[in-house]
């Protein structure tokens, strides 16, 4: 049996002007493939009638679920119920309990309602309304050939209120046809990484292997259908695990920061950071996950060499005969970090993020980090292609590994 196709048709002027980023078909994209779909099309169009009813035939006509975002909003450029009721041959009506929630909305924020908020509630004659208790405009389905359409609001907020309440409980497949794992690493680049699985590949044709690669931080992607799957999508998983051991930090929607957040908690260890070419990167990704004041007592931003000095103790003659961009001045930065804030670790990032500041010796690129722990200081040179965000945030990621690695006891100095 072959996935349930869905498509996404986005509506709306501002994404196609450079004004607003697409987030909505991302964001829908995740909750239908945890739903059992397979999404084949985003399509976006202009607030235009035609535009918008040519949409929906054409999707429709390949798709089991379409699900539309914006455009239904109450100015005369929000004409997506209009597109639908042109791609469906029938004429709209006044659906009056919209407009009386329209008014009590209204109302109970104490506004006055305007004629144009009427326009919300004009609906095609076919399908059905779907209530929107977190905003004024209400969501619409119906059926377009065979396919199921929804229509939803374009605001973000309301727009994933309705898909989780409203539309995964009606499409929701009973079992996902087909099953996934994505299994992740961090610091081992995708042709390495595709390379070290081509026999898992080869001894299991009957699993897709996809690759995606985000800078640092890469992913394989595994999927299987048919009566099978699981069993073969986790006999494909160990033969993956025994290919890469520890290299796999995580699986599905795992978060590095998370992971080695779990695992300071979980040995009641500490964690302080001093983080020059990063900025505070490795401390946001690490306070990105609640509760992180459990594991990480704080950072140093480490700039200016004075600072290094003053805050870390780091040695000024050090600084001055090899530089800060050097694996002594790392492994001085992680110790001090671990030291001043008596932490159970200290981590360091000392490197050339460019775009300007390279030299032949130290090219843009050229990072320090270090690992400081109660037995011993890991340093490691890398090499980072990228532009100055990536080399940032390749060397958090790959910081944040070292330290993993050596609380799992897999890295020595
Ligand atoms: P609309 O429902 O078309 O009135 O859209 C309302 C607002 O939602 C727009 O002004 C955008 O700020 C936002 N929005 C619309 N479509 C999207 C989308 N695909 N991704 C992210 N935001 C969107
Ligand atoms: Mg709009």
């Amino acid at each position: 049996m072959t996935e349930a196709r869905a498509e996404i048709i986005t509506i709306g002027d501002e994404l196609l002007s450079g004004e607003t980023v697409d987030t909505n078909s991302n964001w829908i994209d995740g909750a239908l493939e945890a739903a059992g779909y397979a999404v084949e099309r985003h399509t976006t169009v202009p607030d235009d009638l035609d535009e918008i009813a040519d949409a929906f035939r054409t999707a429709c006509a390949r798709a089991e679920l379409v699900i539309s975002s914006g455009g239904l909003g109450p100015t005369q450029d929000d004409l997506t119920l209009e597109g639908l009721a042109l791609a469906l041959g029938c004429a709209l009506r006044r659906d009056a309990p919209t407009i009386a929630a329209i008014a009590a909305r209204f109302h109970k924020m104490g506004r006055e309602m305007t004629p144009n908020n009427e326009r919300q509630a004009m609906v095609p004659e076919v399908g059905e309304v779907i209530p929107n208790p977190v905003g004024t405009a209400p969501a619409f389905t119906a059926k377009l050939g065979r396919a199921r359409v929804f229509l939803l609001p374009g605001v973000p907020r309301e727009m994933r209120w309705l898909v989780e309440h409203e539309i995964l409980p009606r499409v929701k497949l009973p079992e996902a046809r087909v099953a996934r794992r994505t299994l992740k690493v961090v610091g081992v680049g995708e042709s390495r990484l595709e390379h070290s699985v081509l026999d898992v590949v080869r001894t299991h044709p009957e699993v897709r292997f996809g690759y995606r690669t985000l800078g640092a931080e890469n992913h394989i992607k595994l999927s299987a259908s048919g009566p099978d799957r699981v069993a073969r999508l986790e006999a494909a998983e160990a033969a993956v695990r025994a290919a890469l051991g520890d290299q796999i930090f995580g699986v599905d929607k795992d978060e590095l920061s998370e992971v080695v957040g779990a695992l300071l908690r979980e040995r009641k260890q500490t964690l302080a950071t001093a983080e020059s070419c990063t900025g505070g990167w490795i401390g946001k990704l690490l306070t990105d996950v609640p509760g992180s004041s459990d594991y990480l007592l704080g950072g140093v931003v480490a700039y200016a060499n004075a600072i290094k000095v003053e805050l870390l103790g780091v040695r000024a003659e050090d600084l001055a005969a090899h530089g800060a961009v050097s694996p002594v001045v790392a492994r001085a930065m992680a110790e001090g970090a671990r030291a001043r804030f008596g932490a159970t670790f200290g981590l360091s990032t000392t490197g050339v993020a460019g775009p300007g500041g390279g030299t032949e010796e130290k090219p843009v690129g050229l990072v320090f980090v270090g690992c400081a722990g109660p037995d011993d200081t890991i340093v490691r040179e890398l090499r980072l292609p990228g532009d100055r965000a990536q080399i940032r945030l390749s060397s958090a990621l790959i910081t944040l590994e070292l330290l993993r690695r050596k609380i799992a006891g897999t890295t020595t100095g």
